[in-house]
């Protein structure tokens, strides 16, 4: 009968063996991720994702801040739906502003993308309250330093005015939308111009004749 806990004994330290080698390798992989960066990546990843579903679950905005800072609503000729080309409706609205103009983000949000495409250009996508995703297209350039999960309001310069993509060959403007999950509304009736202190720091000279401008394609 006593001979059993001496053999018990090497049997339970040759688990606790096993149980420490394998925490030792779980921390250095955990290492190994952490030294190269994608333990990080995956840490982002997940962070941005769980602040997306919180969006979700926030109602929308009911007002959204002028893009740009020195256009007022009134002076956007509305082109929502207008047609263009072949079966294609202007799904946003067009706001010209001389290029280089700042454009700031209409919410506060996450930038969702950063990228190309034929028709908008150089594109930031914005994802709000209510998961909506908020597009400014045909951008000149982007803020240096601008990346894709970066939080964003207000204040935050998403790019400058330009006629990248389908815009190439008329006045520099945004084309600006507004998608839901069931598609894209109209932004027009909720932009909400900024306070006059902001309207008054650069006033453009020559854009009057380029607001009046209605683009056929962008
Ligand atoms: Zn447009």
């Amino acid at each position: 009968m006593k001979t059993q806990r001496p053999k018990s004994a090497p049997h339970h330290k040759s688990g606790m063996r096993r149980l420490w080698s394998t925490l030792g390798a779980v921390l250095l992989l955990f290492l190994v991720l952490v030294v190269t960066g994608v333990g990080g990546i995956i840490a982002d990843k997940v962070v941005f994702y769980a602040r997306v579903a919180k969006l979700y679950t926030e109602p929308p905005d009911t007002r959204l801040a002028m893009p740009l800072a020195d256009v007022s609503s009134k002076q956007i000729a509305n082109t929502w739906h207008a047609p263009r080309g072949t079966g294609r409706l202007h799904e946003g609205q067009d706001i010209f502003a001389p290029k280089g103009t700042p454009i700031l983000s209409a919410t506060d949000g996450y930038v969702y993308q950063i990228g190309e495409n034929n028709l908008g250009g150089q594109t930031v996508s914005v994802i709000g309250a209510g998961g909506r995703v908020y597009y400014y297209a045909h951008l000149d350039s982007y803020p240096p330093g601008l990346s894709e999960g970066d939080h964003v309001n207000s204040r935050t310069v998403l790019g400058f005015v330009g006629t990248t993509g389908n815009a190439q060959g008329t006045p520099p403007h945004l084309h600006f939308g507004v998608y839901t999950a069931t598609g894209a509304i109209n932004p027009l009736p909720l932009l909400t111009d900024r306070p006059s202190s902001v309207l008054s720091k650069t006033k453009p000279k020559d854009t009057k004749a380029k607001r009046s401008f209605v683009s056929r394609k962008a």
